[in-house]
């Protein structure tokens, strides 16, 4: 099996990489050329466990770096089985006083990522009639919190386009489902958490009482890139403790 994962230096992504890689998939590892080390780091790891693992470096909004990823990862791979679309970014700020550069940022990487990086593996899956995406949104795609508007916004967007895909793609045995995460200790995480009372706050919302960890997300994720969801698609499922939304 193989899997591409964006955004996998860190965070959620390198927990994800790391349990299919656990798993039994050959991992190729996107991230931003910056990222090479630590991108470099995991891809090691997934080395060690006996698993091809390959770093990619491109920006998920720029269409051509996704149409050569996809190349790349096809040649040194030979298929695609599937694709976690994980990198993101949270610019926080006021509708009010919103830069309509931090709108564009978000907007592209967040809900013009996942559809360029799709659009460039999805020949490949159609080919083989078979094919695994699953999308990071967010429950704050769902709700959101204030100074998040435009993230909540790019998630949702993210949302709709799975729902629409997964009925486009579904009859050639491919599917297309989005996994929300809660509140999660990671470098993004941590901007929700910087306040003690906000952070208790989240923590008393949460039925499992306790904040969640980057390795949460990856078993509901490897459910999803797994056979065992094969008569599950166009879903949304939180991954977030039981975070209990007034
Ligand atoms: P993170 O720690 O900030 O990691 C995100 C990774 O994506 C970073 O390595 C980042 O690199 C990379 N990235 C950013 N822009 C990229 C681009 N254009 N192309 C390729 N890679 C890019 O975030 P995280 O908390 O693990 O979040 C992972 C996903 O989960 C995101 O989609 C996020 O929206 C979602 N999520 C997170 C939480 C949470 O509480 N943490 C909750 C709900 C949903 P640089 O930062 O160096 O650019």
């Amino acid at each position: 099996r193989t899997v591409f994962v964006t955004g996998a230096s860190r965070g959620i992504g390198a927990a994800i990489a790391l349990d299919l890689g656990r798993r039994g998939y050959d991992v190729g590892l996107n991230d931003i050329e910056a990222q090479e080390t630590k991108a470099t780091e995991v891809a090691d790891a997934i080395n060690a466990m006996g698993q091809k693992a390959k770093v990619f470096l491109g920006d998920v909004s720029d269409k051509s770096a996704c149409n050569e990823m996809a190349r790349a990862f096809l040649a040194a791979f030979g298929q695609v089985d599937a694709i976690v679309n994980n990198a993101g970014i949270l610019i926080a700020g006021e509708v009010d006083g919103l830069a309509e550069a931090h709108w564009d940022r978000v907007m592209d990487i967040n809900a013009k990522g996942p559809f360029l990086v799709i659009q460039a593996f999805l020949p490949a899956m159609k080919v083989r009639g078979y094919g695994r995406i699953v999308n990071i949104a967010s429950i704050g795609g769902k709700h959101g919190a204030p100074e998040q508007a435009h993230y909540s916004a790019s998630k949702a967007a993210v949302m709709g386009f799975s729902r629409v895909l997964a009925q486009e793609v579904g009859s050639l045995g491919i599917t297309v489902n989005c996994v929300c995460p809660g509140i999660i200790l990671t470098d993004m995480g941590r901007v929700n958490l910087e306040v003690a009372s906000v952070r208790a706050a989240w923590q008393d919302k949460t039925a499992l009482a306790r904040i969640g960890a980057p390795e949460d997300v990856a078993g509901p994720v490897a459910f999803f890139c797994s056979d065992d969801s094969h008569f599950v698609t166009g879903q949304s499922l939180n991954v977030d403790g039981g975070i209990v939304l007034s």
